[in-house]
């Protein structure tokens, strides 16, 4: 592709935007990022078709509710290995993740994290894609590779709980600094419950950990540091459930937790609650796409949902004989682009060609030409 015609491409495109935009839209329009493509999840499926938008020539933006890419593979099983992706025998699933990253990496797209979409709007030809932290996407094409949805923290189901969260109920540590000179009790077993008990050593004057059971479903590594830990004073276990959380003038002073024993207090000034991460499709079920437990029913030769320009990729997509596989993501985001193409540029007639003959694509990757 020469430079001058992708700009006069990228100006039409804007043209189009233009047109579409209500006086309001202009005046709220340093917020709105105009893209071709908008991608919602970056887990496998959305990671790849980042890579297929900068290789057939559109312009894209992706966002995830999660503070990190890589979806399933990087939350629920980073360590584990992969044996059916072709031509790799064998790689971990962060593994997989980190190639995916550097395979897109040099076409800059941005991908917006802690994002999740929230609210979807026809503006003339185009979509708006609002996130429920207020960013703004307009776009020609809206990529749904949600997965089972957005993760979200499993929550400490007491009515008083609501109230105390983003104030001294926490359910991620972005800052260990926030939780110095505190009295923490971090609620939970797994994983990251045990390493922010260990890692708060130092910086939170107290820590209490509380897990409903004796054995703890992290690393055994981890479960022994913490072992460790509790012999040596700097973590006090216990073993139990929140019972109920207690304020005095708006302040959390502890809480009462059911034990084998019966009820125990427990006196803290922060609660961090590591319950572990549920998937939600929050309210992308309620779009207009005819949604089915969960899943959005596609066109198998495009992969576009009832709307047009909105495509559902990955494991989200419901046809028949549909297996979730991150094989069949990469398959489904290929043909989507190429049809989400035709929306961000109705006049053009675009021509494949083969990576390997592709020295404009190769200029792109920072290869050398073939
Ligand atoms: C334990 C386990 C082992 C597996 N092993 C294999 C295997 O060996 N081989 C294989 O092929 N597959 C395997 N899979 C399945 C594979 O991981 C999935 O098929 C794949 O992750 C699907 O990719 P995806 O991108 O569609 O969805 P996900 O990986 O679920 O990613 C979706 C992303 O979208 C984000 N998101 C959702 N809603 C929103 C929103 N509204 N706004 C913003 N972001 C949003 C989520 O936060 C998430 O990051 C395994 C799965 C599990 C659980």
């Amino acid at each position: 592709m020469i430079a001058g015609m992708e700009d006069a491409r990228n100006a039409r495109s804007d043209e189009r935007r233009d047109a579409a935009m209500t006086e309001k839209d202009r005046d709220t329009c340093a917020l709105v990022e105009t893209t071709d493509v908008l991608i919602i999840g970056a887990g496998p499926a959305g990671l790849w078709a980042m890579f297929e938008a900068g290789v057939i020539g559109l312009r894209c933006v992706a966002l995830d509710a999660l503070d990190r890419v890589g979806g399933q593979c990087t939350e629920l099983y980073p360590d584990k290995p992969i044996y059916d992706i072709p031509a790799v025998p064998r790689c971990s699933a962060q593994d997989l993740v980190d190639r995916l990253l550097e395979q897109c990496a040099p076409f800059g797209f941005p991908i917006h994290l802690g994002q999740r979409a929230d609210a979807l709007e026809r503006v003339g030809e185009r979509w708006r894609v609002t996130s429920r932290e207020g960013r703004i996407f307009d776009t020609a094409a809206v990529m749904i590779a949600a997965g089972n949805g957005a993760f979200e923290p499993q929550r400490v189901a007491l009515p008083e709980a609501a109230s105390l969260e983003g104030r001294s109920l926490h359910y991620a540590v972005r800052q260990a600094e926030r939780f110095r000179g505190r009295r923490v009790l971090i609620a939970g077993g797994g994983d990251s419950a045990l390493d922010w008990a260990l890692a708060l050593r130092g910086i939170a004057t107290h820590i209490t950990l509380l897990h409903r059971r004796a054995n703890f479903r992290a690393a055994p590594a981890t479960a022994a540091a913490v072992k460790a830990a509790e012999q040596a004073g700097q973590i006090d276990f216990v073993v139990g459930t929140l019972d109920a959380l207690h304020e005095t003038a708006d302040v959390l002073t502890g809480a009462r937790v059911k034990t084998l024993e019966g009820e125990r207090e427990l006196a803290f000034d922060e609660l961090i609650a590591l319950f572990g991460l549920v998937p939600d499709l929050g309210p992308i079920a309620g779009w207009p796409l005819d949604a089915r437990a969960g899943r959005i029913p596609v066109d198998t030769s495009n992969y576009e949902t009832a709307l047009p320009g909105v495509f559902a990729i990955g494991d989200i997509a419901l046809y028949d004989n549909k297996q979730k596989l991150i094989l069949s993501a990469f398959h489904e985001g290929s043909l989507a682009l190429r049809k989400a193409y035709a929306y961000a540029f109705p006049d053009r007639q675009r021509t494949h060609v083969h990576s390997s003959y592709d020295t404009a694509l190769q200029k792109k990757l920072g290869q050398p030409t073939a």
